[in-house]
């Protein structure tokens, strides 16, 4: 079986550097891609500027082997754009792996060789045989020792609705709601926007700059109105750790917003679930929440609530995924923000990434499933820790090799609507740790 590739999906950030980290490990990668280039979910929010520097962005054996390539290294103070991640990063790196990356090949199912999910003879031996439809249409198959799925969860956003499902009559008024981070440099995009009343519904990273890019819009455009929707009861420390993050831009960030809500400029309305999409003679929306409240004369609704994996192609495979986040089951207790809120992130490898079907981890952002806060630094050290087991190195995988800046909020903001006070025991304790570090060690 040995030598059979390592199918990774998705030529994104993590996908890339999985092949990196295995490449450098002697071991054969086939990377396979559903769009014709790399980076092709990160170009799609080219216009966001990331809160990470190059030096975080850039996976350490990828840059080994562009390295050797004469790569010309972007300054690692900067922070680039989405558009600049992917061409000066993940193009070059994809370029470097040659024809170890396929693209125009969307995987579309993976399944243990000769056997459903509920056959239990030869799971062990047997090597996975990935259903691949390339761009022409064509069907094929190849046959791997492993799949590392890096697709991650660009593709599927989560709705308006306050339940997780649409709300009535979201996708009626579909061409009123958009579920990105909206590009106001484009003319044809800051039109649609300009002197109307937005509403942009959230609270993570993607909405604070929205927020901040519409408070900018508003500044120049009179009669631009913007109204922010929180699910959770009050905004509580949504705006993060600021001076204290880790990640000095991303705490700025917060600030420029909390400033524009502190300042009047942005309504807030919190506590408020959608259930009901209705919309009137002059094309002016009505969103009604499941408590009856009602935000009235909505022209746009930006919907940035995070995004959920695709499991539809992996049902033949044997996954071992938390009730609630979708996550792996011994990665979810150190992620879940039900438990600890604080959006800092904790290193974890192959082990907390094993399923019970031998062979098969998914990595990057599709890994955190259902919870927020996924960082490249974290999906690099899971693929350097994945592509060390398929190495048959152990110690190597074992061992964490990362530290991860932390965001300075402790016993943050939650899911849902919880006070920041019944929260606060939430994520770090005195030392710094996540309450359910414990409970995910013992699981080991
Ligand atoms: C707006 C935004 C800003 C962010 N800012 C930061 C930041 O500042 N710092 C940070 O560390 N992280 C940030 N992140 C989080 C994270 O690092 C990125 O989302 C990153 O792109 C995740 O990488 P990935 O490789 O897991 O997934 P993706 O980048 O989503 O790549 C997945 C790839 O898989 C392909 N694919 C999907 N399905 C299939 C299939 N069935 N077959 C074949 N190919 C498939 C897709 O086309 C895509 O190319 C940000 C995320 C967003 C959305």
């Amino acid at each position: 079986m040995r030598e059979l590739p390592v199918v990774v999906v998705g030529a994104g950030p993590v996908g890339l550097a999985a092949a990196a980290e295995l490449v450098e490990r002697g071991v054969e990668p086939l990377v396979l891609e559903r769009a014709e280039r790399a980076g092709a979910a990160v170009v799609q929010w080219h216009h966001v500027r990331l809160f990470s520097r190059w030096a975080e962005l850039v996976d350490p054996a990828a840059r080994r082997l562009l390295d050797g390539q004469g790569w010309r290294h972007p300054d690692e103070d900067a922070y680039p754009t989405g558009r600049e991640w992917a061409e000066h990063y993940l193009v070059p790196l994809a370029e470097a792996l040659g024809r170890r990356v396929r693209f125009g090949t969307e995987v579309i199912g993976v399944a243990r060789r000769g056997r459903d999910r509920v056959v239990d003879a030869g799971r062990d031996s047997e090597p996975l045989t990935v259903h691949l439809r390339t761009s022409s249409g064509a069907e094929e198959r190849v046959t791997a020792r492993a799949v590392i799925d890096a697709s991650g969860t660009w593709g599927n956003p989560n709705p308006l609705g306050g339940n997780g499902l649409p709300a009535a009559g979201e996708q009626a008024v579909a061409e009123q709601v958009t579920y990105q981070v909206p590009d106001l440099a484009d003319a044809a995009v800051r039109d649609r926007y300009a002197g109307r009343h937005v509403v942009v519904v959230g609270s993570g990273h993607s909405a604070l700059t929205a927020l901040v890019a519409f408070d900018e819009l508003a500044a120049q455009q009179p009669g631009t109105e913007i109204t922010w929707l929180l699910r959770r009861g009050e905004v509580g420390d949504t705006f993060g750790g600021g001076q204290a993050d880790q990640l000095p831009a991303r705490g700025a960030l917060g600030q420029r917003a909390e400033a524009a809500v502190e300042a009047g400029r942005i309504a807030v309305v919190t506590g408020f679930r959608t259930e009901q999409v209705d919309r009137d003679a002059r094309h002016r929306l009505a969103l009604i929440s499941d408590a009856g409240e009602r935000v009235e004369a909505v022209d746009e609704v930006v919907v940035l609530t995070g995004f959920r994996p695709d499991m539809s192609w992996l049902s033949e495979v044997r996954l071992g995924l938390d009730a609630t986040l979708q996550a792996p089951v011994a990665l979810a207790p150190l992620i879940d923000p039900n438990v600890h809120s604080c959006g800092t992130v904790y290193p974890h490898g192959a082990r907390e990434l094993s399923h019970p079907e031998p062979g098969v981890f998914l990595a990057g952002m599709k890994s955190y499933g259902r919870a927020p806060t996924f960082l490249a630094m974290t999906g690099y050290e899971q693929v350097r820790s994945i592509a060390a087991a398929l190495a048959g190195d152990h110690e190597s995988a074992e061992r964490v090799e990362l530290v991860l800046p932390e965001t300075g909020v402790c016993g943050g903001a939650g899911v849902f609507d919880a006070s920041a006070e019944e929260q606060a025991d939430g994520c770090c304790g005195a030392s710094g740790e996540p309450a359910a570090t414990a409970s995910a060690s013992s699981a080991h």
